[in-house]
């Protein structure tokens, strides 16, 4: 599929559409979900459930100005030891509850900035995982690394705890840009991380980058996309900025007037989009490109690609089981969210409870669309009518009056039952799934929630 958008597409790239990790998004989720309806839910996980585990670390040393994440700017280890010593006692309360069932088949630590932590600290939690949930040869181990904070022989021994894949925020190469997002990094200190990644044998390294930031130009971003290319990583997301400071005040720092243009914007993500296709990379959804081995691109092949809250994965695990503030666990027919608020979580777990929150319990309908949103994003196709089967005739003629307009602009076309997502129009997936959901102003309409940019 080719992916250089079409002049007359451009007038969607002013619409902001949800990143669609979940639907109804977490912009939904309200306190009626508790931690009670969370343990009802573990106690009914089978016992071989594929399970994917989340750890969420949300310290970082300092704040990059861009950031959308849950994390927060932490000097004092002190406090990062007490919360890993709360995430021991709420990995050991599920597995109380999980009496042996599920078997997680990976293990993904997140952030904020997962090294952050030490490695011994690391590992214990990793104890605590292996010997509450269990963990086996083939479970898989993955983390995200802050370049700046890897000390030493970080790598080697995250390689020798098992974790072969490892992600590492780049967003940009260039020296300008890095100090308009607050986020220095030489290339060298990349390249050297890389370098010892591949040593201890850790062979599946993922690059975040990030188009749309203050003072790229298609110039510099080339440079960039060069440099990346030249460390060959496995796999690479590219995402595009979204510029939202009245619902993230720290991007309030970032001098508006640097950002790039709508049409610059869409030259960064062409020319990047070009650049790893020409470098033999494997398009993947929307916003991931992967080594044509990668188990990522052979997921994508085989048709087995998911959408989770990490984004586009090769994991089969429909399960997710969340530790830490903020994280969300979902069990087939519940997101449950754990307090945001480090006092709050620190809270619910001393009083011997799950560290719920929030939540959302999706109705069938809800569950219909999610699945048909999920395929559009995955596989740019989804099969419509079992939407149309499951929502209201007024409802079902809306959604087509938008798909129909889609389908006038050639952004998508109706094949019998199923609606395909055009050549060329992958970058605009999540307008058209936007088409099915009721919760969205269709295509165009702004939303005053803090959603992504399409584009
Ligand atoms: S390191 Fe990551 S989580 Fe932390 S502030 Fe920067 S972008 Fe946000």
């Amino acid at each position: 599929m080719m992916r250089f958008m079409k002049p007359h597409w451009r007038k969607y790239l002013g619409a902001r559409a949800p990143r669609y990790t979940s639907f109804p998004s977490a912009l939904h989720f309200d306190e009626q979900v508790t931690a009670v309806d969370f343990a009802a839910r573990l106690r009914e996980i089978s016992l071989y459930e594929p399970l994917s585990i989340y750890v969420h670390v949300p310290f970082c040393r300092q704040m990059c100005w861009y950031c959308g994440c849950s994390m927060r700017v932490e000097n004092d280890y002190a406090r990062a030891l007490r919360y890993v010593d709360a995430l021991l006692l709420e990995v050991s309360r599920i597995g109380e509850i999980l009496n042996g069932s599920g078997q997680p088949l990976s293990v993904h630590f997140g952030g904020g900035t997962p090294n952050y932590l030490q490695v011994d600290e690391i590992a214990r939690i990793l104890g605590a995982i292996e010997s509450s949930l269990g963990l086996t040869d083939s479970t898989k181990l993955a983390i995200e690394l802050d370049p700046r904070l890897i000390r030493g022989s970080d790598v080697a021994r995250l390689a020798m705890l098992g974790f072969g894949r490892i992600s590492i925020g780049v967003q940009d190469f260039d020296p300008d840009v890095q100090a308009a997002i607050n986020r220095i990094q030489s290339f060298e200190l990349v390249e050297n991380a890389v370098g010892e990644m591949r040593g201890a044998g850790v062979n599946d390294i993922s690059f975040d980058l990030l188009f749309g930031l203050p003072k790229q130009t298609p110039a510099s971003f080339r440079d960039t996309m060069e440099k990346t290319i030249a460390l060959a990583p496995d796999r690479v997301a590219i995402f595009g900025y979204a510029h939202l400071p009245a619902a993230l005040p720290r991007q309030r720092l970032i001098e508006e007037s640097t950002l790039p243009s709508s049409d610059i914007r869409i030259e960064l993500s062409e020319l990047a989009d070009a650049m790893m296709i020409a470098a033999g990379y494997r398009r993947i959804g929307f916003d991931h490109y992967a080594k044509p081995d990668n188990a990522l691109a052979r997921a994508d092949r085989e048709g087995r690609l998911r959408r989770n809250f990490q984004g586009f994965t090769d994991d089969i695990a429909e399960t997710t089981i969340a530790v830490g503030a903020s994280a969300i666990s979902e069990i087939e027919g519940l997101y449950a969210q754990n307090a945001k608020d480090l006092g709050e979580y620190y809270d619910r777990l001393g009083r011997g409870e799950l560290a719920t929150a929030r939540g959302l319990a999706p109705s069938p309908r809800e569950r219909i669309i999610g699945a048909a949103i999920r395929d559009l994003l995955c596989r740019f196709e989804t099969e419509i009518s079992a939407v149309l089967a499951r929502v209201s005739p007024h409802e079902a003629n809306a959604i087509c009056g938008r798909l129909d307009a889609l389908e006038a602009d050639g952004v998508i076309e109706w094949r019998g039952d199923l609606i395909a997502i055009t050549e060329g129009a992958g970058p605009l997936a999540r307008i058209v799934a936007m088409a099915l959901d009721p919760y969205e102003n269709p295509v165009c309409g702004m939303t005053n929630r803090p959603f992504a940019r399409a584009i």
